[in-house]
């Protein structure tokens, strides 16, 4: 199915089928756009983006703003939406519709905002210009975890500095971006070609990036994905702002306030599964309070609810076969290299869903730096907590890793503190709490987490590129 210059068409690529995470049964069947399919889409992009660019940005504000509102007025329908496909607690579907429109929401308000400079020139009689010109048209590629935020995070930015898109959903969940087109379309109607849609999965998704009509490639996923997005994008110097994946440390500190480590861990290795960039992946605890930790964390994860996402849970399940089969794997490595099960252990059972991906929250000990748990994001359910004994244990392990997003800090010391986020080797780091990002900082990752980044100030800008004009009047 493709949005393509203000209009529905059918893909004629294979269909891929989409499942519902808590029965495992099939709920649609999205076919998939051909790269000459992708190519009409980029086609209607750039015919609508001079004219786009043009307009005053108070007027792409508008549109987002518009946008926004039509969400937030249809949010319980998006959230229901990503419950079924995502298999996410309805509480967090709904703070996900909200996370979008506040995407929308900060980027128009940037519509006065962004700014140009003059400086003298160095010959008599000139001054010189510089401005922020879009970059062109943007391919917005979206992971299943979170595909309504995403695809804001993206289009946003994009849109309001006069940028036309190409969007593509993950094959996993393509169903609310779909419902979302929708609504743009009936209720808040951009101009024909600003923003289009493409369906499909790694093919559609390498169309658009090897097209030579993409100007930039905005993508969300995994390492390995980013790594050959980049790579294709590297044959035309096509732009790429990569966010990839994490594996994020969260340091507990003798000092810290333990309920709040506890309950703050427990919500960023839970929420989504697990299934977030930003998810604690694991814990190094002080050694005089390990064993007070560990108790307390095994019986918070205890009292977990895990059931079907439509109910007051807090912990849905996993979103597809595959991810539950790579968690599973990840732990059966764990426990082969000598980690021991404090809770939990693997496939879990809910009355009425027998065919859902249901993975039951799970505790390790016995785990080593160095052990692939401990190292590879396992993106599920699973939490290895290592005793650390000073600091700088604390920090080399933390940073041994290839990964370089989120990483979390407990301590009421000012020294720690400010000496873990001196030290640490991540984009994003957090003392005393844990998630989410707020749309007006920066999400970005460093080393193999990604290259770029969004959000704010900063990753608006990265829809831009500089042009200087020399104004020659002497
Ligand atoms: P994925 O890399 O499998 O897929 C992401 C998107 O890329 C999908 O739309 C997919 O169809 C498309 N794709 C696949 N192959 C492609 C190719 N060769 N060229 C172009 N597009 C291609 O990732 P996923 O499984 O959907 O998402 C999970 C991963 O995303 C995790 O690693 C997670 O950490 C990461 N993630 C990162 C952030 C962040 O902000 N850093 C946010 C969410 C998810």
């Amino acid at each position: 199915m493709s949005f393509v210059d203000g209009e529905w068409r059918e893909a004629s690529g294979t269909p891929i089928a989409v499942t519902d995470p808590a029965s495992g049964e099939e709920i649609a069947s999205v076919p998939s756009a051909t790269a000459a399919e992708v190519g009409d889409a980029l086609d209607a992009a750039r015919r609508a983006q001079r004219e786009w660019s043009r307009l005053p940005a108070t007027t792409r504000g508008d549109h987002l703003r518009a946008i926004a509102g039509v969400f937030a007025d249809h949010r319980e329908a998006l959230a229901d939406s990503l419950v079924r496909e995502v298999g996410k607690p309805k509480a967090q579907a709904l703070g996900e519709v909200e996370f979008a429109i506040g995407f929308l929401r900060y980027n128009a308000d940037w519509d006065r905002r962004i700014e140009g400079e003059i400086l003298p020139g160095d010959v008599p009689g000139e001054v010189i210009h510089l401005l922020r010109a879009p970059v062109g048209v943007v391919g917005a590629i979206c992971p299943w975890n979170f595909p309504l935020a995403v695809l804001c995070r993206k289009i946003a930015p994009a849109l309001l500095t006069g940028n036309t898109v190409v969007a593509k959903p993950s094959e996993v969940t393509p169903l609310t971006t779909l419902h979302a087109f929708r609504l743009v379309a009936e209720h808040a109607p951009l101009p024909p070609g600003v923003l289009n849609l493409v369906t499909g999965g790694r093919e559609t998704g390498a169309a658009l990036v090897a097209d030579p009509r993409t100007s930039m490639v905005s993508f969300t996923g995994h390492r390995d994905t980013g790594k050959s997005v980049m790579a294709t994008a590297a044959e035309r110097l096509t732009r790429v702002s990569l966010e990839l994946g994490g594996k994020a440390p969260a340091i507990v500190w003798r000092d810290a306030d333990l309920d709040l480590a506890v309950a703050s861990i427990v919500d960023a290795r839970h929420f989504n599964a697990g299934q977030v960039c930003t998810s604690a992946e694991r814990v190094l605890v002080h050694e005089s309070i390990v064993d007070d930790f560990t108790g307390r964390y095994v019986a918070a994860v205890e009292a977990l609810r895990v059931g079907h996402p439509s109910g007051e849970v807090d912990v849905g399940p996993m979103v597809s076969a595959a991810q539950h089969r790579k968690t599973s794997a990840a732990l059966e490595t764990a426990l082969r290299e000598g980690a021991t099960v404090l809770t939990g252990g693997g496939t879990a059972t809910v009355d009425g869903y027998a065919g859902g991906y249901w993975f039951t929250p799970t505790v390790l000990g016995g785990v080593r730096p160095g052990m692939s748990v401990m190292t590879e994001e396992t993106f599920g359910p699973v939490t290895p907590i290592y005793p650390v004994a000073d600091l700088d244990e604390a920090l080399a392990i933390a940073n041994d890793s290839r990964y370089g997003l989120s990483a979390y800090i407990f301590s009421r010391d000012y020294g720690t503190v400010m000496r873990t986020v001196d030290d640490l080797d991540f984009g994003e780091i957090y003392i005393n709490r844990t998630l989410g990002e707020s749309v007006h900082a920066h999400h970005a990752g460093f080393k193999e987490s990604g290259i770029g980044g969004e959000d704010g100030k900063w990753g608006l800008l990265r829809y831009t590129q500089i042009k200087t004009a020399y104004h020659h009047f002497g």
